[in-house]
């Protein structure tokens, strides 16, 4: 069945009396093992879907289920468990991402800790060196390269083994060949660790690569989500 499943999804902010509506009744369906790109305007609903979906956010009504469990009706309990074992996110903004006075090593760790989990340094290199990063280890976020960093909070992401990774535009402010790398890092988490990955991006170099790219637009997926095939042009 469905990885991921939302069934017209409504989430409307309401601020000094004021409403916005940023999901207006969004579907999607994606399968376990899909690498999803998620494209649209800004202003569509792309944030707000991925951090719905991230579980910091609560929709207004409607339905999203991720890996069997239901994000409207979740105990608070196992809001923290999905939040720290069933899905790993990387924000837009880097600095979020990794602490600056840890290493990669440690960074990737540290969510390992907080879930209580016996900390594996071996485990850490790997999935470091898996994502093309295992020089990093033992360096501070100032001392990578902005792409270097994008990929250690990749790995940071995935340090739980989550089942689904969220990425925010992870090649935002990335040249050409720099792009390539993180989303090359993105590629290797879901073909060789099986996770499901949706990424929200701008780049066409990434939409392009995706095994499916989906328009949001006005809060909706737009009718037309598309299918890459080999035929297919820019
Ligand atoms: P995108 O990521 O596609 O740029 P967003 O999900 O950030 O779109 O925003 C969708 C709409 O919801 C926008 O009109 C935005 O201003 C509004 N919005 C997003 N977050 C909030 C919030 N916390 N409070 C009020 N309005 C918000
Ligand atoms: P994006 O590049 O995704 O459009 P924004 O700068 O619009 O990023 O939004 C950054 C963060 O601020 C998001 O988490 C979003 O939910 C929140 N946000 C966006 N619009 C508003 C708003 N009008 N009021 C409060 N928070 C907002």
């Amino acid at each position: 069945g469905a990885h991921i499943l939302c069934d017209n999804l409504v989430r409307i902010y309401k601020t000094g009396g004021v409403e916005v509506v940023a999901l207006q009744g969004l579907d999607l369906l994606i399968d376990r093992g899909e690498l999803v790109a998620i494209v649209g305007p800004s202003g569509s609903g792309k944030s707000t879907l991925l951090n719905v979906l991230s579980g910091l956010d609560l929709p207004t009504a409607g339905v999203a289920r991720v890996a069997g469990m239901d994000l409207l009706a979740m105990s608070a309990k196992d809001r923290l468990r999905y939040r720290r074992s069933i899905v790993g996110f990387t924000w837009q903004q880097t600095a979020r991402n990794l602490l600056p006075y840890l290493t990669a090593r440690e960074n990737v760790l540290l969510p390992v800790r907080l879930a209580g989990r016996r900390e594996h340094r071996g485990h850490a290199d790997e999935l470091l060196e898996l994502l093309g990063v295992g020089a990093c280890a033992g360096r501070t976020p100032m001392e990578m390269s902005g792409g270097q960093q994008q990929r250690v909070a990749i790995a940071v992401a995935l340090a739980n083994r989550p089942e689904v990774v969220l990425a925010d535009e992870p090649t935002g402010e990335l040249d050409s060949e720099t792009s390539e790398e993180v989303f090359g890092a993105l590629r290797a988490a879901n073909r060789e660790l099986g996770v499901t990955v949706i990424v929200v991006t701008h780049d066409p170099l990434v939409a392009t690569q995706v095994d499916r790219t989906v328009g949001i637009r006005d809060g909706r997926t737009s009718s037309e989500t598309l299918r890459r095939t080999s035929t297919e042009g820019e």
